[in-house]
Order: C-alpha cells, then structure tokens, then sequence
C-alpha cells in the first residue's frame, strides 16, 4: 500500500476536528474517544467542547457527582460511557497521578476502555505506533490489498496484524500518522457503498478496484436495528421522565410512561441493573430515582 501518498492526502484533506488541535491534552482525546464510541462525529463536537469547557481535566471530572456526569452526557446515548468515563477519571487519579497512562496495556485496565479505544488513545495522544482498527480501517485495507468489498470477516487479532503490516514506517510518526489516514478515507472516501475513487490517494493500485469492484455480503445493505420502538428508547424515555423528577417517582408512573408494560419493566430492569437508578421500598409502595440524587446521599 501506498501509505505515503495517503499519509500526504491526509494532510491536505483531513477535517478540522477540534480533538485533533495540537492544544488538546491526552485527556481531552481520551473523553472523544468515550463519546465517539457510539456517537457520530457531528453530533460529538458541540458536547466535547462543552464538556472539556466545564471539566477539562480528569481530577477535574473526578471530582464531580455521577448525577451531573450523566446531565452533561445529555442526548450522546449509551449513558453508561458516562458512568464509565467518570470512573476512569477516578481511575487515572487515584492510581496514576492524574496523568492518562500511554501505554495500551494499562490504558486497557480503565473502565470502558477497550482493544480499539486504548491503541487510539496511545496513538492519536501519545504517537504511539500501534495499529488502531475500526470497521473503516478494515475495510480500506481489504478493498486495497486483498480486492475484497470488506474485511469484516476479520477477527480482531487478524484485524490488528494486517493493519500493523500495512502500516510499518520509518518512524512512529508515520505509523501513527497512517492510522489516522486509513481511518479518515474509510470515513470521507471510501465509504462503505459509495466509494469515490477518483478522489482515493491508493486507487492506482487498489485491488478491489482493479477486480471490477466485486461485492461480498459484507455490503450489502443491513438492517440497522430500529429504534424506534426498541428496548434502547424505552429506557431513554424512562431516563428522561426520572430526570425532570428530582423525587422519587412511584413505579407504576414511571412504568405508564412506555407501553408494552412487559418492555417497560424490562427497560427498568436493565437501568436497576446498570445502576443508572435505584429503588426504595417495596411492592405497592417501589419508589424509583435516578441513582445520583442528592436525596439519597450518593454522589454528592
Ligand atoms: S480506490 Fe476506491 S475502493 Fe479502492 S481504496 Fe480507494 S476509494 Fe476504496
């Protein structure tokens, strides 16, 4: 793979994200990359930048309650990134002096950190050389190496290895350099069903190109998972409700608020589960609250 011409495409053509600012501390990466996970791009930049505005530093957020973590999270889904990311926080202050660690094995020990968010954060805060793949990366490296529509047939260990082999570089700055590149033509150009070719750095020598563009299962449209009417929008509904109740709500309020019951008591189950609230009394007198009320002495 032509990893120069793409690294030099990069430069000119990446977009201004304000996590990629020199300015921006490893922390302020590490908080992306939590809301990235599951969030897109558009939507992350306004609640990074409020956020890093009000905590921008781990001790910062270590400090504050898990009831305003999860305010502030807002409408980004998946609150229990929130959670997560408030006890990494803790995490980094307690056990590494406030300084996000650099390396991925122990960045892999953080609550909410995983194979992919560990090697972005050492690589994207540290210029760590090591591969960062997601399903973009995956599927730029099938298409330009091996003619394949995809590679999500890749397991995890084959997808770290044939990114690593793809990306060896003099320096680490290059190997780092083509992470960020692999990851942003996967999300500007090629895209999963409308490559735009005549605009790719690699397509001179792009397999999937040259084969005529053969396609695999892997691309044909998927069913995304509604979610309208889902378990996910049940619980946001009762989330919602309990959070312009400061007081306990009684549990068949909260359960009226979404219909089928039998889903309504299933999305509650999972928020007692996740611990995003808590429960008080029994029977006809289950009360519910968010589990960082102030009433309850928790968090505050
Ligand atoms: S030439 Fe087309 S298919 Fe090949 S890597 Fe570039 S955008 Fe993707």
């Amino acid at each position: 793979m032509d990893t120069a011409s793409l690294r030099e495409w990069f430069l000119t053509h990446q977009r201004d994200l304000p996590w990629r600012d020199a300015t921006t501390t490893p922390w302020q990466i590490l908080v992306s990359e939590f809301m990235l996970q599951q969030t897109p791009v558009a939507r992350v930049i306004p609640a990074w930048e409020a956020w890093c505005e009000r905590w921008p530093t781990a001790q910062d957020l270590a400090r504050a309650s898990l009831g305003e973590v999860i305010a502030q999270w807002g409408k980004l889904g998946y609150p229990r990134r929130a959670k997560n990311l408030h006890r990494t926080a803790q995490a980094i202050v307690e056990n590494h002096h406030g300084a996000v660690p650099s390396d991925v094995e122990t960045l892999e020990t953080l609550p909410g950190i995983g194979t992919y968010t560990a090697r972005a954060i050492a690589c994207f805060a540290f210029g760590a050389a090591v591969p960062v793949v997601d399903t973009n990366v995956k599927r730029v490296v099938a298409r330009a190496e091996d003619g394949d529509a995809d590679g999500g047939h890749w397991g995890a260990r084959e997808g770290l290895e044939r990114v690593d082999a793809v990306s060896v570089a003099k320096t680490d700055d290059d190997y780092c350099t083509t992470q960020k590149a692999l990851m942003e033509l996967g999300a500007l150009v090629c895209t999963a069903r409308n490559p735009r070719c005549d605009e790719c750095p690699l397509a001179t020598d792009c397999q999937w190109r040259a084969r005529g563009y053969p396609m695999s299962e892997a691309v044909l449209p998927r069913k995304q998972a509604k979610y309208e009417g889902s378990d996910r929008q049940a619980r946001g509904v009762l989330l919602g409700f309990l959070r312009e109740h400061p007081e306990p709500v009684h549990a068949e309020e909260l359960l009226s608020m979404w219909s089928p019951r039998a889903q309504a008591e299933r999305a509650l189950e999972s928020l007692l589960a996740d611990d995003l609230v808590e429960e008080h009394g029994l029977d006809d007198s289950r009360q519910i609250s968010l589990s960082w009320q102030p009433a309850h002495g928790r968090d505050e």
